[in-house]
């Protein structure tokens, strides 16, 4: 792909300003891409801050006052019931900065201090996950079998949508319109759980727990929100959160484990892996192959989309078809899968784009241990992911019973209109 000159290729990351003022990190290990151009046009500098992470491991003190002095009036709000839910990728970093070994799975711990906090409920995005999950592999299906805007673009990572939106905006009418897990989760929160518990939009102060900055531009955007006002009030770090409670004394090594509120029941196996690059795809085939393939056995792993190699390809015989993939970590790995679709449009049916290396694991909101490797991190993180995910009964999104109850008695139809309504976007 022809280099775009003097424009920044991503126009994601709220840092380069520190990249123009530090020569000598020009050459560094940003997945965007971005570290190679002379100037941004933009100087808005937002979005993903994935070199922030490289550049500046600590975030400044007037980021970190900002949005916590925003957590802490909302917590000290006695009008207001303020809910949080963790990505699936938190459970296995935020250890990091309370000494566990990395990748340590320490979600009822997690779970303990939130509530410590002072959060009114704390939940699961997994749940959410479960939701993208099932949307995302009827709009697949749909596609493929009417042969229309394929190959399909996976659309959970802000800061791949935010990228292609403004370098591919030609790759738009490919992305899937479903919400991300973030956003599809606030917007139950304000319609579904707002009406089952009586409670106003207003009343109620919504915080995702995250691995990434994107997710704190995502929820500004409009087309994202189902009511008047933000489905989502705040997301935090990683590297926040933990600030935060080591501000408040909690000592996440000695508190008991509890669990996450059940008012969205258990996730699945499949939600739990989505904190992984390729973690989206797996989840994706194994809901998409017992659609397409009802009376086959379907496999549950597909080990030929993990890892770490930055573009990851397979074909997935289900029955008669066969779906071509393609798993894309970073950024920068994009134009050779743009290079490959110019030269054959039918080269793949479903392509997943994470933009940070590992996929959220490796996200610019994540925590570090001094003397260990990103790389390392990223290994033990996902490890642990796919070992949480084998503790979960179920390891298929579309069998969570409780997300099939919530389509019965809520959103009806994958698919259907109110789900549309509910868990897809419009692209502006
Ligand atoms: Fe955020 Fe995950 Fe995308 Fe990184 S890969 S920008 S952490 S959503």
């Amino acid at each position: 792909m022809e280099q775009k000159e003097n424009v920044c290729l991503c126009n994601l990351c709220e840092s380069c300003i520190h990249v123009f003022k530090e020569e000598h990190m020009l050459d560094s290990s940003c997945d965007l891409n971005c570290f190679a151009l002379n100037d941004c046009p933009h100087k808005k500098r937002k979005y993903c801050a994935k070199c922030k992470q490289v550049l500046d491991p600590e975030p400044s003190e007037e980021d970190f006052n900002q949005d916590l002095e925003l957590l802490e009036s909302a917590l000290n709000n006695k009008n207001l019931k303020v809910i949080c839910y963790t990505a699936p990728s938190i459970r296995v970093s935020i250890g990091d900065e309370f000494g566990f070994k990395p990748g340590e799975n320490v979600e009822g711990k997690m779970v303990a201090a939130l509530k410590q906090l002072g959060f009114y409920q704390v939940f699961d995005m997994n749940t959410a996950a479960d939701f993208t999950i099932l949307e995302e592999a009827h709009e697949f299906v749909e596609r493929y079998k009417n042969n229309k805007n394929l190959p399909m673009f996976t659309s959970c990572c802000p800061g791949w949508v935010n990228y292609a939106k403004k370098v591919y905006p030609e790759l738009i009418k490919n992305l899937s319109t479903c919400k991300s897990p973030q956003q599809m989760f606030g917007s139950l929160l304000n319609t579904y759980y707002a009406e089952k518990h009586g409670f106003k939009s207003t009343e109620m102060f919504v915080v995702s727990i995250v691995p990434c900055l994107a997710k704190k531009l995502e929820l500004k955007q409009a087309e994202l929100n189902t009511n008047v006002g933000q489905d989502v009030d705040l997301a935090i770090t990683t590297k926040e959160i933990s600030r935060f409670m080591r501000a408040k004394n909690i000592d996440l090594k000695n508190l008991a484990d509890e669990n996450f509120d059940d008012f969205f029941g258990s996730s699945t196996g499949a939600g739990a892996i989505f904190g992984n690059t390729g973690g989206v795809t797996e989840a994706v085939l194994r809901t998409i192959g017992d659609t397409l393939s009802v009376n086959e056995k379907i496999s549950l792993e597909y080990q030929m989309v993990r890892g770490i190699d930055s573009i990851r390809k397979a074909e997935i015989k289900f029955g008669k078809e066969k779906i071509r993939i393609a798993v894309v970590m970073g950024l920068k790995n994009i134009p050779l899968i743009i290079e490959e679709l110019k030269k054959n449009p039918k080269k793949y049916h479903f392509v997943e784009v994470m933009a940070c290396s590992g996929g959220c694991i490796g996200g610019g909101g994540q925590t570090s241990i001094d003397g260990v490797s990103p790389a390392t991190l990223i290994e033990y993180r996902a490890k642990g992911l796919y070992e949480c995910e084998l503790k979960r009964e179920h390891r298929k999104a579309h069998l969570n019973p409780a997300v099939q109850d919530i389509y019965k008695n809520y959103l009806g139809k994958i698919g259907g209109r109110n789900a549309k309504r509910i868990l897809h976007r419009k692209y502006k």
